[in-house]
């Protein structure tokens, strides 16, 4: 086991600098990534194992891919040398190579041997003829010449060489990276423990569960089972901290068992500066608040603190605030606690399908998707509490800080779902 000890942080970790008014969301971004520490521990696991799993060491090619010279077709191989332009005819030898069944003799120069995809050349081939574009009785094979040296075959190595980086640390395992690894005969790799994440919601008009009764007053939690639902998509471990009134009690108790538990607190509700903002009041008390003003629609104040030394971040309570706020801030910032680094959305310009006109000094995202002449649209309403639009989009348009007009046709930043890992 190693001793090393991993970077503490510290209670001001997330302190603005004095007199700041609205933070750019660019300023808010560059502050969190460098105020975050990846979480300590790693294990080894199989490729079948280790799907979603954040490596923490670099895998390397156990052997070169192909590990040998091969066909790439089913068809006929011989020595290049011995052929020439037009019609070539070679004797065939007895028997034949193929994937898993390698020929074991020589194919003397001039004749040809029966070869199927995968087969390793043997001694004395050097190329492959397509069966399509080749005659044979079984004893003799022919086909026009001439034909390039080496055509139809794979190198040793060609894809990856023994010793090869196939994938970095810090890369989050897709199915096709257990292609790779196994391909490359990786049976194990070390990745980094799974990040727990930890969603609390707030308010005392919450029902926490859409299957008991609601009154008029009262509204079924949305935020949860959707925060719950990305933290488990982005491959974290999600613990479930239910739901606490507005009541800075039952909110501490909450924390305590979030911060006993998990390695990092998500909120809902209470977020901002009113005299309901329980959340806010109390990490302001207890948890060495910073509260970010950050300029951005749908957004107003983040807020991000320290309970136990578990960093909490403290979003919007209105679901639609809150689903950006955890793409645009959660996601990067738990990714690089993940060990995965810090990850910009994925982002295309495409046409707008909508006239729209902004004031300079605020960042906004609209929920959006793609129509069938593959032009944003945007959600008919921007009012934050339409949770249906959240359904609708398949991503975000991000419209810049500084003024913009936007005419159909002009082209803004779509940020897919997917890209979010949506
Ligand atoms: P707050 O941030 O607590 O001021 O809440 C802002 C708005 O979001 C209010 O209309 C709340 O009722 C609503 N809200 C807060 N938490 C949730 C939740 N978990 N699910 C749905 N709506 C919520
Ligand atoms: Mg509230």
């Amino acid at each position: 086991m190693s001793d090393l000890v991993p970077p503490r942080m510290r209670d001001d970790c997330f302190a603005m600098p004095q007199g700041v008014a609205w933070v750019p969301v660019d300023d808010a971004l560059a502050r969190l990534r460098a105020a975050l520490v990846v979480v300590e521990g790693t294990e080894g696991l199989t490729p079948a194992e280790a799907l979603g799993r954040v490596l923490a060491v670099d895998a390397q090619a156990r052997r070169a891919n192909p590990p040998q010279v091969n066909s790439a077709v089913d068809g006929y191989g011989f020595a290049h040398a011995a052929t020439g332009s037009g019609v070539q005819r070679l004797a065939l030898v007895a028997g034949r190579a193929a994937a898993g069944q390698p020929f074991a003799g020589r194919v003397p120069a001039g004749q040809a041997i029966r070869i199927l995809t995968g087969a390793v050349l043997p001694e004395g081939v050097d190329t492959v003829v397509l069966e399509e574009d080749c005659a044979s009785d079984g004893r003799w094979v022919a086909f026009d010449g001439p034909v390039r040296p080496g055509a139809n075959t794979r190198r040793a190595g060609e894809d990856l060489d023994e010793g090869a980086l196939a994938l970095p640390r810090g890369h989050r395992l897709r199915a096709p990276d257990l292609a790779l690894l196994s391909a490359l005969g990786i049976g194990a790799v070390s990745v980094f423990r799974r990040l727990r994440v930890a969603v609390l919601s707030t308010g005392d008009e919450i029902i926490a569960d859409p299957a008991l009764p609601a009154l008029p007053h009262q509204i079924w939690d949305a935020n949860r089972p959707m925060l719950l639902a990305l933290a488990r998509g982005w491959g974290f471990e999600a613990v479930d901290l239910g739901h606490a009134p507005d009541d800075t009690a039952a909110i501490a108790a909450r924390l305590d068992a979030g911060a006993a538990t998990a390695d990092v607190i998500l909120t809902s509700g209470g977020a901002s500066a009113g005299d309901e903002d329980h959340v806010s009041a109390l990490l302001g008390a207890r948890g060495s608040l910073s509260s970010w003003r950050i300029a951005m629609k749908p957004g107003r104040p983040l807020a991000l603190a320290l309970w136990q030394g578990v960093p909490v971040f403290g979003l919007p309570g209105n679901p639609v605030a809150a689903l950006v706020c955890a793409l645009i801030f959660a996601r990067p910032a738990l990714g690089l606690m993940a060990g995965a680094g810090w990850a910009e959305p994925q982002a295309f310009a495409v046409p707008a399908a909508f006239a729209k006109r902004k004031k300079a000094g605020r960042r906004e995202y609209l929920r959006a998707r793609i129509d069938a002449e593959g032009r944003a649209e945007v959600f008919a309403s921007e009012g934050s509490g339409r949770i249906s639009g959240l359904s609708w989009a398949t991503g975000l348009v991000e419209l810049p800080d500084a003024a913009v007009e936007i005419a159909p046709g002009d082209r803004v930043r779509f940020l897919p779902y997917a890209g979010f890992g949506l």
